[in-house]
């Protein structure tokens, strides 16, 4: 299968459906000459059964198939390299069409499992604590990219058809590489079809996008797309976070928890995830935790310690599990929903922050000058 995908890249100019809305589908039919109501049938065989075939696509005739199958193609992502943890966490390498490579990974917890997609190749900001922060950006995920990485998923887990309550993939983060409101149209995009009932048909309230704290992008975000909100804090002062989280210079706390409080009223948001890495000495003092439960205490919330995890040539040190335990202590006895993330996958390299790939941004052709 991933072999077939490899050639197939290779030499197939045919151009990929995966990716494409509803509206884009019509476009598709109409330049085929057929009726729009089949852009919904191949919609659906697209995205909830997940067929790569034109040929299984009973419903339409066996001319309007082969008409597809000249000119169009069912991609997913190559499979550069495919690795599974002593833990059950997978992650997939993933190489597109430019030599480019972005990462996924699967962590399954049961009753839920949760697939940790990807926005970027590389990122934009620099957050100290993170590996992909090391990384130049390379560019922008492509939705049928983005889509791609959780069809993909979906072929690996035998997890077809997609259907809200379709076990092992349960949950969506846009946690991998990248800052995701960054990309914010090809992010929209693929949520759209992600949140879409004839689509992936994931629950909005099981998909969650992570940012480190885009001011602008988060209140579009509550009106273009809605899903579940997932803010990297990180710190409780602004000299603090302006060291850890860079973009905190451009948009400090007081900005975001107002964009926080916003969000939280918009009637299809619920509570906002704060995520806090845990570093020894920088952010996780007891006042620290008091502070954090001062600025949560009109917003509804929950606060995810991740233990920090180290990477090759990280300067952090993750706090003490007593440290930690302390400070998810003082949230809880203050009312405050805390839980602690157990690192995941961390002998292959996929927990939190340890996501990095050797894409680098290609150099403007000399002889383009
Ligand atoms: N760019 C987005 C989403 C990807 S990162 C964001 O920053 O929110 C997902 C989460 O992992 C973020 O909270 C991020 O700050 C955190 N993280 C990054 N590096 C980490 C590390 N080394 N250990 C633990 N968590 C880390
Ligand atoms: Fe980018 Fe998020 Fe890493 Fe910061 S934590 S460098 S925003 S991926």
């Amino acid at each position: 299968m991933v072999e077939q995908n490899l050639a197939d890249s290779v030499t197939d100019e045919r151009t990929d459906l995966v990716g494409m809305d509803r509206a884009d589908l019509q476009a598709v039919t109409e330049a085929i000459g057929e009726p729009a109501y089949r852009s919904r049938q191949i919609y659906q065989w697209i995205y909830q059964r997940g067929v790569t075939d034109f040929a299984e696509m009973h419903n339409l005739s066996k001319a309007t198939r082969a008409r597809l199958a000249e000119a169009y193609r069912i991609g997913r992502p190559d499979v550069s390299t495919a690795q599974l943890s002593t833990d059950g966490t997978r992650k997939w390498l993933l190489g597109f069409a430019d030599g480019n490579e972005a990462e996924t990974v699967f962590i399954p917890e049961a009753p839920r499992g949760t697939l940790c997609v990807s926005s970027q190749i590389g990122c934009t900001l620099t957050c100290a604590f993170c590996h992909t922060g090391t990384q130049r950006l390379v560019r922008n995920l492509e939705p049928s990219e983005i889509v791609g990485q959780i069809m993909l998923a979906r072929d690996a887990l035998d997890a077809w058809p997609a259907a809200a309550e379709n076990r092992p993939l349960t949950n969506i983060v846009m946690m991998g590489m990248g800052e995701p409101l960054y990309n914010f149209e090809n992010v929209k995009k693929a949520l759209s079809i992600v949140i879409d009932d004839e689509g992936l048909a994931m629950s909005r309230r099981r998909v969650t996008l992570s940012t480190s704290g885009l001011v602008p992008e988060i209140r579009r975000c509550g009106h273009e797309i809605g899903c579940m909100l997932a803010i990297s804090l990180h710190a409780v002062r602004d000299d603090v976070r302006d060291m850890l989280v860079p973009i905190n210079r451009k948009w400090p706390i007081k900005d975001l928890m107002d964009a926080c409080r916003d969000y939280s009223t918009l009637s299809n948001a619920r509570r906002i995830t704060f995520e806090y890495v845990m570093l020894k000495g920088m952010n996780d003092s007891l006042d620290d935790a008091r502070e954090l439960t001062r600025l949560m205490s009109d917003i509804p919330s929950k606060v995810n310690l991740i233990p920090f995890n180290p990477w090759p040539g990280s300067v952090f040190e993750c706090s003490s599990n007593s440290q930690i335990d302390r400070f998810a202590k003082l949230l809880r006895d203050a009312g405050c929903v805390a839980t602690v993330r157990s690192p995941r996958g961390q002998d292959i390299m996929a927990a939190c922050g340890q996501l990095k790939s050797d894409s680098v941004r290609q150099r403007r052709s000399v002889a383009a000058g």
